[in-house]
């Protein structure tokens, strides 16, 4: 008799921690008709115990993703293991509101659930049980710990006045490039960028002015590029871009477009309109060039040829120029290169 009472409370004791725990707690059978339903769904989904016990789940809330979760359940009655749905892999099965005031800034309770095979007494996997556990507060940190990451990382890669790479990280992008060609001998390109008389810009019109003329002339960059071209801020006021398979002809033409685009622009500061024209020197990645820093200075060649021969103009560097000193050491079209 004293057994029987113990049972009894320790029953009475599970079913009343089943109603209250903050864990949601379902119990299916193979239709998915709902046989459970805690307080905690009770209270996030607004609807009570009796009115969906022995309903089918996904007629009940059709907002849940039925053809993904049944097929999850499907293989918990199959295999008769359980399934582990994490937060990352699906926000969350049940959409239901956040009201935590901590993590008031999710709309949604993000969920970890749980698919458990339940056994009746002769061993067949009758049922299913689903337990939702609510996991906003570590969901909300770790996005915010990523978002803040990202945005850290962009930060230190980022030049604050161009919003172009900073030189540093700019660097690791062109020996990455040139890695690559080492091991794979594939075709790329390094343009460098210098504006003309840049020096007469900021003693005219003050640094101000010379500042916004850089933005401006990162900006035409900037718009100019495809994705996979890479262009930093290499200094004051010159820029780099390394453009991955692409030969120097089609860099010049690249240079080209950019060099006129510039040209015909302005930039208008205390009512003042300001010319400016850029100079640019290319070359082509090849057998020649012995590392990243010969290459930018084998660049750096043809800028000074291109500012050497008038300025406003695109130079390839020709390595069979730079060996025979009496030939011009750089040529202007992507022809004679
Ligand atoms: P060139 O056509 O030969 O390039 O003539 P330049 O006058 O442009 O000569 P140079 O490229 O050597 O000029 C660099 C000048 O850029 C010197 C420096 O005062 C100025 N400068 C460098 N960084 C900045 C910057 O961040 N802001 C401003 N306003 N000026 C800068
Ligand atoms: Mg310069
Ligand atoms: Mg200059």
């Amino acid at each position: 008799m004293a057994n029987d009472q113990g049972a009894m409370n320790e029953l009475h004791w599970l079913i009343d921690m089943v109603q209250t725990i903050e864990v949601g707690l379902v119990v299916l059978d193979r239709d998915y008709h709902i046989q459970l339903w805690n307080g905690f769904m009770e209270n996030h989904s607004g609807i009570a115990p009796n009115a969906i016990k022995g309903k089918n789940l996904f007629t009940s809330l059709p907002d849940l993703p039925a053809a993904w979760l049944k097929q999850k359940m499907e293989s918990v009655f199959m295999l008769k293991n359980r399934t582990f749905i994490s937060w990352e892999q699906r926000p969350c099965v049940f959409t239901f509101n956040n009201y935590r005031p901590i993590t008031g800034r999710a709309d949604h309770m993000y969920q970890n659930v749980t698919l458990l095979p339940l056994a009746s007494l002769t061993g067949q996997i009758t049922h299913i049980s689903m337990i939702i556990y609510d996991v906003t507060d570590i969901a909300v940190n770790k996005l915010q710990l990523k978002a803040a990451n990202q945005q850290l990382e962009h930060l230190s890669q980022t030049d604050d006045l161009t919003q172009l790479y900073n030189r540093r990280h700019w660097q690791t992008c062109l020996d990455h490039e040139y890695d690559l060609f080492s091991r794979y001998q594939g075709v790329a390109s390094l343009v460098m960028i210098d504006i003309d008389h840049f020096k007469h810009i900021n003693d005219t019109y003050g640094h101000v002015a010379g500042d916004k003329v850089i933005a401006h002339i990162a900006y035409q960059l900037s718009q100019s590029l495809r994705e996979t071209d890479r262009a930093g801020r290499y200094g004051g006021e010159e820029f780099a871009v390394v453009m991955p398979n692409t030969s120097g002809a089609d860099a010049w033409h690249f240079t080209e477009r950019l060099r006129e685009r510039i040209a015909e622009s302005t930039v208008t500061f205390d009512g003042l309109t300001i010319k400016v024209t850029v100079s640019l020197g290319i070359c082509e990645i090849g057998k020649h060039i012995s590392s990243s820093s010969n290459w930018i200075s084998c660049s750096d060649k043809a800028l000074y040829e291109a500012k050497q021969t008038g300025r406003n103009r695109s130079v390839i560097y020709s390595p069979e120029a730079q060996a025979a000193p009496e030939v011009p050491v750089a040529v202007a079209s992507p022809e004679s290169a």
